[in-house]
């Protein structure tokens, strides 16, 4: 997964000529912590679990990225995605650097309180190399407001009370009103910038969906609120059509009581995987990274792409769908909305004071169709597409930033 985000990168830093010493500087990792975590499961049994945390750079401040509970997270995974989020905050301009982590654990097999303690070892391991200006964890792949709440209450005990050391937070404990739903909102940004580009809008616009979660989900309710059409959506389970436009308020009920929207009672069934290659104008991979690779790429319908997901395409799929002429938004693009609201979180942390929801999301669209709008600008002047402009512009802001903060002997030109 690392090699593909520097396949992307190398791809955009040759596009202005980056000097081998400067992409060195700009793709080695600040720090690797790997913990083991040892717990009591509620039956006596050891739990044994490995945590990870990378901070990739913090040339523009404090690392900030998402904690992901999964039994594929690795060292690679956290690695790349940290990757990414340095790229992702550089893009929407907020002043954060990249981080990413997560345990390598199963939580739809464990109990809330096997998934408590789980979380207080791993911050107890953790709590030197992160906090409110060193590294600021969010919710990720099943990680929720929940996980967040104890994470805060574990690292306060330690530093006292500092509810800036994550976001993503409850309402009533310092989270951030529009935090729950801002990647989801984001993607909606990004799906109306790239319509825009296509010359159409999203009423009437047909939305296939992988992944229901956090993000897809919000996704979809804000899509179809524009009088967009979700007529399909797969996730781990499998998946449910509806030409007509699946009533996404039943479908959110049934897959929060149900944890998929197999089963729902409101399209016909379909197998997950098949989700990609659904007949629509616009595909969204919201669920996991590499859903789509060189088997499915040619077999795409949509004609936009709008990466939710951190890293759904691979290098492979991307080279096709390019010759294809679709367009892809990618991910440290259309999922920034996350990491923006997370930054209007910690902001009003430091500042001890709430912002009313219109704010919140006024502001958000305001940094969403910003960074669209600079991306957009760069892919006109390089020549280039969505994706290879937005690592563009994120090495220029980052690298401007990592060398001002220290001497090169030489003069680096990052036009
Ligand atoms: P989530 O845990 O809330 O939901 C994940 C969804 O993906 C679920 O519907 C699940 O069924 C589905 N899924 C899991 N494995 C699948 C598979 N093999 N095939 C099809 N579907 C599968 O997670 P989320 O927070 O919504 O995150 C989804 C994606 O968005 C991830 O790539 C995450 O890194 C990215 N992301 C999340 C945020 C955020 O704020 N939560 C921000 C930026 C990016």
């Amino acid at each position: 997964m690392l090699e593909a985000s520097h396949h992307y990168f190398h791809q955009a830093a040759d596009v202005i000529g980056l000097a081998p010493k400067v992409r060195e500087i700009l793709l080695t990792p600040n720090r690797v912590i790997k913990v083991e975590i040892v717990e009591e499961a509620d039956d006596g049994q050891l739990m044994h679990y490995t945590g990870f945390r990378v901070q990739h750079n913090n040339a523009r401040g404090p690392c900030k990225g998402g904690l992901r509970y999964h039994p594929t997270m690795d060292e690679d995974h956290a690695a790349a995605l940290a990757n990414l989020m340095t790229w992702k905050t550089a893009i929407v301009d907020v002043p954060f650097g990249g981080a990413k982590g997560g345990i390598d654990c199963d939580p739809s097999q464990m109990s809330r309180f096997e998934l408590e303690r789980v979380t207080r070892r791993f911050v107890e391991q953790c709590k030197e190399i992160i906090g409110p200006t060193i590294d600021i964890p969010a919710p990720d792949v099943n990680t929720n407001a929940d996980v967040m709440a104890w994470i805060m209450d574990e690292y306060s005990r330690h530093a006292g009370f500092s509810p800036g050391v994550v976001t993503g937070k409850p309402l009533h404990l310092f989270g951030s009103d529009g935090r729950e739903e801002a990647t989801g909102r984001g993607v909606m940004y990004a799906l109306e910038e790239a319509l825009r580009d296509r010359g159409g809008e999203i009423s009437g616009t047909t939305v296939a969906l992988q992944g229901f979660g956090n993000v897809g989900s919000h996704a979809a309710r804000l899509i179809a609120e524009r009088g967009g059409k979700i007529v399909a959506v797969g996730d781990h389970v499998g998946g449910v059509s509806n030409e007509a436009g699946l009533d996404v308020t039943a479908l959110v009920a049934w897959a929060t009581e149900h944890r998929t929207v197999a089963g729902f009672a409101g399209g016909d069934a379909f197998e997950g995987p098949e989700i990609i290659t659904w007949p629509a104008d616009v595909l969204i991979p919201a669920a996991l990274e590499d859903a789509i690779d060189e088997n499915n790429a040619a077999d795409v319908r949509a004609q936009i792409i709008i990466e939710a997901a951190n890293a759904p395409t691979t290098p492979e799929a991307n080279a096709i769908l390019h010759d294809k002429g679709v367009l892809i938004v990618p991910d440290i693009l259309a999922n920034a909305g996350g990491v923006t609201v997370s930054y209007f979180e910690w902001a009003q942390n430091i500042q001890q004071f709430r912002w009313e929801l219109d704010r919140v999301n006024t502001e958000l669209e305001k940094y969403m169709r910003r960074a669209y709008g600079s991306v957009r600008e760069v892919a006109r002047e390089k020549n280039v597409d969505l994706r290879t402009a937005a690592f563009v512009l994120a090495i220029q802001r980052v690298g401007r930033a990592a060398l001002s903060r220290r001497s090169v002997h030489e003069t680096i030109d990052l036009s």
